[in-house]
């Protein structure tokens, strides 16, 4: 029999194993259980030495007090939390005012559970727009495709279950789509382009707006009229307030729509982000369901139905708590420490940046790929420095390009320069131990740093 003054290792629920396969059938004291469960989350990594991600693992107290008063609250539920409706509203006009929409007070956009919901949508409203254009000419709608380089597996996906040719474009030698690579696969069946504001394998920047102009030309040469989407999942909320003359937003005519993760740069916690078109028009009346529900009459445009409502709430207390001054504040400490870094490693002769964390150029963030072409010791690296903690990837770029890897670093809030030291003590350390290895032994299997978050060992999307 359990007893509350039973030490909690020596109770019921902690001397025996913990189902794992069945359901259990009987009840255990809630002390015990969380013990138990929160226990065997020691052995997962720690969020904030997991440099793999591009995801929030920082929180300020206030920021986790508003998650934890929001916990019931549904999303969905607009008639009967009101008030979260309304500040969902202020956010997409708030967002769409940061990226330059030509009318923010009537925005359109939604809240979604990230960056890849706000993918489908903005896909699904791009393949609208182009059917009903097709359409109304009596043209063929049954072979639609979309343009992009290297982009994150939110596309892949979008493309496979919503039936859309993904045109990926292949991009030898180089890392980012280049405006004549985009065009040369664009036709009358592309319902956009995507350009990735943030590249995830790299963190820099494509040219938007290169590629937007090549889209103006193409139009004014051909008629041919194709939308620009933004995938700026991390980079939205970076450059508006650390690159604000690097165009990429609503401000270039061509952009239709953009995505941006919240929960990213945009510091909310998991579980937030965005999707904003240009205007009213850009987003068709058919995808929007007006739902009467428990007595109000509500527009809905998700793939969700209930969904938690604290990561509206808490995006908007960061809006609200940091302004453009805070986060512009954070987000420079964040190019600092990965200047720091990128300078590290620089140092260490080793290996060659590919993107030394420059605001203009990209997200926080540092790539680098071996100097003498020998990518296993990125793998061995990324092994080694595991065994401290930290968790830093090595990956292999897409088959499309050259058959490289690639390590990366992305900083984040709560990365301070002194834990950028510690990582770079570290690495030089790992490094030391790995060349006292004997020759052609290594620790990593190439290709395989175990950070992917799919079986395809070549995506790294964090
Ligand atoms: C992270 C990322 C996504 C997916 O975003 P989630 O918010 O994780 O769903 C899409 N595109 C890019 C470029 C990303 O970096």
């Amino acid at each position: 029999m359990d007893d509350d003054a039973d030490d909690i290792f020596a109770s019921a629920a902690m001397v025996a194993p913990a189902p794992k396969d069945a359901f259990p059938s009987i009840e255990r004291p809630a002390r015990e259980v969380y013990q138990k469960v929160r226990d065997e989350l020691l052995l997962d990594g720690v969020a904030r030495m997991n440099l793999a991600t591009f995801c929030t693992t920082w929180l300020e107290p206030e920021a986790a007090q508003l998650m934890a008063d929001s916990v019931a609250k549904n999303i969905i539920d607009k008639d009967e939390y009101p008030q979260t409706a309304e500040i969902e509203r202020r956010c997409v006009a708030l967002v769409a005012d940061l990226f330059h929409a030509p009318d923010p007070a009537h925005a359109t956009g939604v809240s979604t559970t990230g960056s890849s919901e706000a993918a489908m949508l903005s896909g699904l409203a791009a393949k609208w727009r182009w059917r009903a254009r097709r359409a109304a000419v009596g043209a063929d709608t049954t072979r639609p495709n979309l343009v992009c380089g290297s982009v994150q597996v939110c596309w892949e996906k979008f493309a496979r279950y919503f039936d859309v040719e993904l045109r990926q474009v292949p991009m030898p030698g180089g890392h980012l789509l280049t405006p004549e690579d985009a065009l040369a696969h664009c036709d009358e069946n592309t319902i956009a382009v995507v350009a990735t504001f943030g590249q995830t394998f790299t963190g820099l920047f494509e040219d938007v707006a290169g590629i937007a102009a090549a889209l103006d030309d193409l139009q004014a040469r051909t008629g041919l009229d194709i939308p620009l989407h933004v995938d700026a999942a991390s980079g939205g909320f970076v450059a508006p307030f650390c690159a604000p003359d690097v165009l990429w937003d609503f401000r270039l005519p061509r952009v239709k729509s953009i995505n941006a993760s919240g929960h990213k740069t945009g510091l909310a916690p998991l579980g937030a982000g965005w999707a904003i078109w240009r205007e009213t028009g850009d987003l068709p009346q058919e995808l929007i369901f007006d739902v009467n529900y428990l007595g109000g009459n509500m527009p809905t445009f998700t793939l969700n139905f209930s969904r938690p409502g604290g990561q509206v709430i808490t995006s908007y207390y960061l809006f609200l708590r940091l302004g453009r001054a805070g986060y512009a504040k954070v987000q420079s400490a964040a190019y600092t420490v990965a200047q720091r870094i990128a300078a590290g490693i620089r140092d260490l002769d080793r290996f060659e940046l590919v993107f030394d964390g420059e605001p203009e150029h990209g997200i926080p963030a540092v790539t680098w790929t071996s100097k003498d072409g020998d990518d296993s010791v990125l793998f061995d690296l990324a092994q080694q420095l595991r065994m401290r903690g930290w968790l830093v990837p090595a990956y292999t770029l897409p088959p499309a390009q050259e058959s490289r890897a690639v390590q990366r670093v992305v900083v984040r809030h709560g990365m301070s320069v002194d834990m950028a030291d510690l990582l770079l003590a570290d690495i030089r350390r790992c490094l030391d131990d790995l060349s006292a290895l004997p020759d052609g032994v290594h620790l990593a299997a190439a290709g395989a740093s175990g950070f992917n978050h799919d079986a395809t060992p070549r995506v790294a999307d964090a």
